[in-house]
């Protein structure tokens, strides 16, 4: 059976949200953000082991919360203070090299076909992440010239980005060495000239934010469960 290993991130300190606590512990109908994206993984019968970076202040918090009901959570990591250094903490600890994700503890929405077919992608290219066709017309501005960008040619990242687990540790050694800096993972992959597969996604999976996220994701969840 295919098996993968999960690095979840959530030592993020969400200041857009202004909830005076960290997003992944506000509630969406009663259960934790952070609760409901573990609980997706400890699920998937793919998922091997799951490793949570938490933020310093905030391990007690995470360690109860998560004590006693994920047997997959072999590790809980201390984060840093840019997101790709939270996800380098995770590397370094990871003890298996099997092929790994990386996913925002923030995107409870994502699914296990999802989930699998990102699984496969990774299986044949070596990397791959979700994503979605963008609705809107991108803009570029640059100097004050802007510059419409081709939409048929834009996808939007999300999370989780895959890697086999020599392509994930080689990208994060390479940026920590040069000290280079890139908004998601699989950006990293370009400064080593290799390419991720595209993986379409959903707009369900979209990253808890701002303040309205939490009733956007209420609403979702009823509206599902009406199907
Ligand atoms: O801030 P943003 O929503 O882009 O963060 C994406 C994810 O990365 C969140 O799940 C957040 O908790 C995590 N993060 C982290 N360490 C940081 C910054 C963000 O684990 N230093």
């Amino acid at each position: 059976m295919a098996r993968y290993q999960v690095i979840v991130l959530a030592a993020g300190q969400g200041r857009r949200m202004n909830a005076g606590k960290n997003k992944q512990l506000l509630e969406i109908d009663g259960k934790t953000v952070i609760e409901r994206t573990l609980d997706v993984f400890e699920k998937d019968e793919w998922c091997d082991s799951i490793y949570v970076v938490v933020h310093q202040n905030e391990q007690d918090l995470m360690k109860e919360l998560i004590a006693q009901r994920y047997s997959k959570v072999v590790k809980i990591v201390i984060g840093g203070k840019e997101r790709q250094d939270s996800v380098r903490l995770g590397v370094i600890n990871l003890e298996k090299q099997l092929i790994t994700f990386v996913h925002d503890g923030a995107r409870p929405f994502v699914t296990e076909d999802e989930l699998h077919r990102l699984y496969k992608g990774t299986e044949q290219h070596g990397a791959a992440f979700l994503g979605v066709p963008v609705t809107d017309t991108v803009k570029q501005i640059k100097d004050g010239r802007v510059q419409t960008l081709k939409r048929d040619e834009l996808v939007a990242a999300q999370t989780p980005q895959a890697f086999t687990y020599e392509w994930l540790k080689k990208a994060h050694d390479y940026a920590y060495e040069h000290q280079v800096y890139a908004t998601d993972d699989v950006a990293l992959l370009e400064f080593l000239d290799y390419s991720p597969v595209y993986v379409q996604g959903s707009h369900q999976n979209f990253k808890i934010t701002n303040p309205e996220d939490i009733q956007k994701a209420e609403n979702m969840l009823k509206i599902n469960r009406l199907d």
